[in-house]
């Protein structure tokens, strides 16, 4: 992961330090030593993350014509991972210092770690203390459990490491109740589980993670070309939808030793994190490898009868998977701006609009009755319509400067004045402009407002055209 975005290199523990005082992320069981690679999300961060599942799902399902929505078990019968190839093959390579710090790394990962330690990327030995390192063994990701009171063989499964295997054994019983013709996809949003050797960096890498993914089914021979579309359209989904710099972000092809044993071709959208490009979303050819050893191993038919062209086969599947933890660390780290204002740093964090927390604050001007009850009264109003907060705690410059850290787009002040001019004061996060309006005209007021917003932030990604973008990288 070379080539970190530059100046910003203490940039994550800013971000865990802002989360954990805002309630954005929190590390898991705290207050027994927390557990490592697992957290916990407060109320920010659930409202943070609920607005990235929606956005998703509402390009990838509910704007679309061609894609069903499903939600599977994160248990299923262990035989699904002995079919999918996961049991044998879903591992790392994993290697042992046996110097001072007898630390574990994958070994796939060492010149990573030894960049991000200042040691050059092909030093020999332990990126942390130098000592050397055992040969390589494959630890395989999946974390394993028992289903019912007895801890045997035959009562062990496995905790999914990816959402894929619920759509693909789901694929018959998706086409056969909606009628669905090829080309079509199935998608979820769910948990997965991956023992990871090294997982770090905040919420880069964990062991309890988020994905959302789609199961893109379509004639043999078609893949590639709906592979480029894929690319193209989950590209312009992270810049248009969530407002992510097109200059942060990248395609890259996969070298042929690095492909999963499922995939023939896969590209990630990378993002440019403070540690170094880092994959954000995978896009895989996972070609007819899957629904065929279901095919094989379960003995059930999950062939394809194609009527446009009377042709029976087994389709063909690209995925588009993505990390909703991932998500998020992006956002934090292209969003998370300080600036000088007036001998003072302002923490801004630039959210679209449509992903903020909190689109509206509204605060009365002081604790005072006269102004806090009108000022309650005009949030509940506007909870329909918007995201809203209420907030009538410390001085009003704390509050401004509080909701700018949580990447509140407009705040409402209710002031003295009001009480005789019926109007208050919108101030804006990112330029700090603030105007009067009436509150009978408010709501449209804000609507506008955000409007506005949303078009300054389609003008802060753009000039640099993502699909263009997919032949480039850097
Ligand atoms: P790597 O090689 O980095 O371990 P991968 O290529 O195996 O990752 P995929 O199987 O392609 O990852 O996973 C799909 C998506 O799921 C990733 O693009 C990422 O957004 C997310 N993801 C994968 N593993 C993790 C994890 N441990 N923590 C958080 N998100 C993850």
């Amino acid at each position: 992961m070379p080539d970190a975005a530059p100046g910003r290199a203490d940039l994550i523990e800013r971000l865990v330090s802002l989360c954990k005082q805002r309630g954005f992320v929190f590390p898991s069981s705290e207050i027994y030593g927390g557990i490592n690679a697992v957290y916990d999300y407060g109320p920010l961060g659930v409202r943070l993350r609920r607005n990235i599942r929606r956005r998703w799902w509402r390009a990838m399902v509910d704007l679309r014509d061609d894609v069903e929505g499903i939600e599977t078990a994160v248990l299923m019968n262990p035989e699904v991972w002995v079919a999918s190839g996961h049991v044998q093959s879903f591992s790392d390579p994993l290697v042992d210092c046996t110097g001072k710090c007898r630390k574990r790394w994958r070994e796939d990962h060492l010149a990573d770690e030894r960049r991000a330690r200042g040691r050059p990327p092909d030093a020999p030995g332990c990126p942390e203390c130098g000592g050397a390192l055992t040969p390589a063994r494959q630890f395989n990701l999946m974390f394993k459990t028992f289903v019912g009171p007895v801890e045997e063989d035959a009562a062990q499964v496995w905790l999914r490491p990816e959402t894929a295997q619920g759509m693909f054994v789901n694929f018959a019983n998706v086409v056969n109740s909606t009628r669905r013709r090829i080309p079509f996809g199935i998608a979820q949003i769910g948990k997965g589980f991956r023992n990871e050797i090294s997982p770090g960096n905040f919420i880069f890498r964990l062991r309890e993670f988020e994905l959302m993914e789609m199961e893109w089914f379509c004639k043999p021979g078609s893949d590639r070309e709906w592979h480029e579309y894929w690319c193209a359209e989950r590209m312009r989904w992270h810049v248009e939808d969530l407002g992510v710099r097109a200059a942060n972000l990248r395609l890259r092809a996969h070298e042929k030793d690095e492909l999963s044993h499922y995939s023939t071709a896969t590209s990630d959208i990378e993002y440019r994190f403070p540690f170094g490009w880092g994959e954000l979303e995978g896009i895989a050819d996972r070609t007819d490898f899957d629904l065929d050893t279901h095919m094989k191993h379960s003995g059930r038919d999950l062939s394809y009868f194609d009527t446009a062209t009377n042709e029976r086969y087994v389709p063909y599947v690209v995925e588009p998977a993505l990390g909703l933890d991932r998500v998020m660390i992006t956002l934090l780290v292209d969003g998370y701006d300080e600036e000088d204002v007036r001998g003072e740093t302002r923490v801004v964090l630039r959210l679209h609009p449509d992903v903020a927390p909190v689109q509206v604050a509204i605060l009365p001007l002081s604790k005072k009755a006269e102004l806090c009850e009108p000022a309650r009264a005009i949030e509940h109003g506007l909870r329909s319509r918007f995201a809203t907060e209420y907030d009538e705690t410390q001085s009003i410059g704390r509050r401004y400067r509080r909701q700018d850290e949580i990447g509140t787009p407009l705040a409402v002040t209710f002031d003295f004045e009001s009480l005789n001019d019926h109007a208050v004061t919108i101030r804006e996060r990112d330029g700090m402009s603030q105007v009067r309006v009436g509150v009978d005209s408010l709501a449209e007021a804000l609507g506008d407002q955000l409007t506005a917003s949303r078009s300054r932030a389609a003008q802060r990604v753009s000039g640099a055209n993502p699909v263009d973008q997919l032949r480039g990288g850097d």
